[in-house]
């Protein structure tokens, strides 16, 4: 069925073909609780597939050195208008390719190697990017990283601030890949003054819900916002970086020439397009529903006897701690996935496990909120995750296959936007 969709591949490729097919199939089947994912809507998957991509455009709009740009120029000065507006900044480059080369830009314009960089640690929820050792910002600068308390599971702000004193780091990133709670960007602000820091906001996961008015926007206390545009804002896969008109030049020459060549204009213009769907009131009313569907169904897996870090979550994230559980997380989401529900293993703070084998599953909820599942689901899905655990700690796979038909069968009536009807 699904094939037919792109008969020119189908053709000249079909054993790619199958492979797309059999994803399309994939995604509209299963139930997606990836907190880093989403659908994006068929007009972003075509802007993204259009001959903008056959075009080689180094520079900015106005000022590149390849011609033949009277069309890209004005999709790329659209995307950065629309961003400006959305988000509140005078600054926007929509170029990054992805949100890891974002945030090497950022390091390429405020810091040299060696120097101190600030960020929360990998296993407490921070992203690679903010320092962390395995990354390349982890070995050409000096990682110096902040956590969780561990009998709240929240950012302890008085020993960001200390940390922070004591090291005068060039650059703190606040913003992370699996913290449940509104980040206080204020607070940050306040500690990055007194420590004399550049402070970023890696706002990568929660840019929709900023969008959508759902989570405080950090626009007004930080010297740079960075963010991926294919998460929560449900656009193709890339990134953006907006600062104060001070910091304009030094972040578009570390985008290029810095670090990048030429710009991949085809995702720019879906970028374009996901921001102006960003910008209307129906986006407004998926970001809440995003953050209330979380909260349901973080209560919901409460009352099934799960911990969950922090107890519980203020965005789209919940971070289940399996340790009282025992089944670890990687046998738990393995075992999910045969259920045709998709999440990943991910550390909990102070996890006593490895970061390959941890103890705790991340989930989310902005793809089942783009499929239209609202809070009245969120107990039948909890319900689906707690026998899924329990049947992985008994190896019954009948269960798992069971709860797989039910799953199929619930999001049958809920077709993801820009997939095929199966
Ligand atoms: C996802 C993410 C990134 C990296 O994005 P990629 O596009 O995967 O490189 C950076 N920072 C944070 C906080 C993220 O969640």
């Amino acid at each position: 069925m699904s094939a037919s969709r792109h008969p020119a591949l189908l053709s000249a490729d079909p054993e790619l073909a199958s492979f797309v097919a059999a994803e399309e199939v994939l995604q509209a089947q299963t139930l997606r609780l990836i907190p880093s994912e989403n659908y994006v809507s068929a007009a972003v998957l075509e802007a993204s597939g259009t001959v903008l991509q056959n075009k080689y455009s180094e520079g900015y709009p106005g000022r590149r050195y390849y011609e033949g740009q009277q069309n890209i120029d004005r999709v790329e000065a659209l995307a950065i208008e629309r961003a400006k507006g959305l988000f509140g900044v005078d600054h926007a480059n929509v170029q990054p390719y992805s949100g890891s080369p974002a945030n090497l830009a950022v390091y390429l314009a405020f810091a040299k190697p060696g120097d101190t960089v600030m960020g929360m640690a990998l296993p407490m929820g921070g992203h690679l990017t903010h320092g962390w050792g395995v990354s390349a910002t982890g070995s050409w600068f000096r990682g110096v990283q902040y956590g969780v308390r561990a009998d709240t599971g929240l950012i302890d702000y008085d020993a960001v601030r200390d940390l922070a004193l004591a090291e005068r780091p060039k650059l703190i990133f606040c913003g992370g890949t699996a913290l449940p709670r509104t980040i206080d960007f204020a607070a940050f602000a306040e500690i990055a003054r007194e420590a004399g820091s550049i402070l970023v906001a890696d706002v990568a996961h929660i840019a929709g819900l900023i969008a959508g008015g759902a989570h405080p926007s950090p626009a007004d206390h930080v010297d740079v916002v960075s963010t991926t545009t294919h998460k929560t804002l449900r656009g193709p896969r890339g990134a953006m970086l907006m600062c104060r008109e001070e910091h304009a030049k030094a972040i578009d020459k570390a985008v290029f020439p810095g670090l990048q060549g030429g710009p991949h204009n085809q995702t720019t213009a879906g970028i374009a397009v996901a921001l102006h769907e960003a910008a209307q009131p129906s986006f407004t009313a998926y970001a809440h529903q995003v953050v209330a569907n979380a909260k349901a169904l973080a209560a919901a897996l409460l009352q099934k006897g799960f911990d969950l870090v922090s107890g519980g979550t203020d965005n789209h994230l919940i971070l289940i701690d399996l340790t009282g559980k025992d089944v670890p997380g990687k046998i738990a989401a393995k075992a999910l996935d045969r259920a045709g529900i998709v999440v990943n293993y991910n550390t909990v703070p102070f996890d006593p496990r490895k970061p390959f084998d941890p103890s705790g599953i991340r989930i989310g909820t902005p793809s089942l909120t783009s499929r239209g599942l609202s809070t009245e689901h969120m107990p039948l899905v909890a319900d689906w995750i707690s026998r899924a655990v329990d049947a992985a700690a008994k190896g019954d796979e009948q269960a798992l296959a069971a709860i797989r038909a039910e799953v199929t069968d619930l999001m049958a009536a809920f077709p993801a936007p820009g997939l095929p009807l199966s």
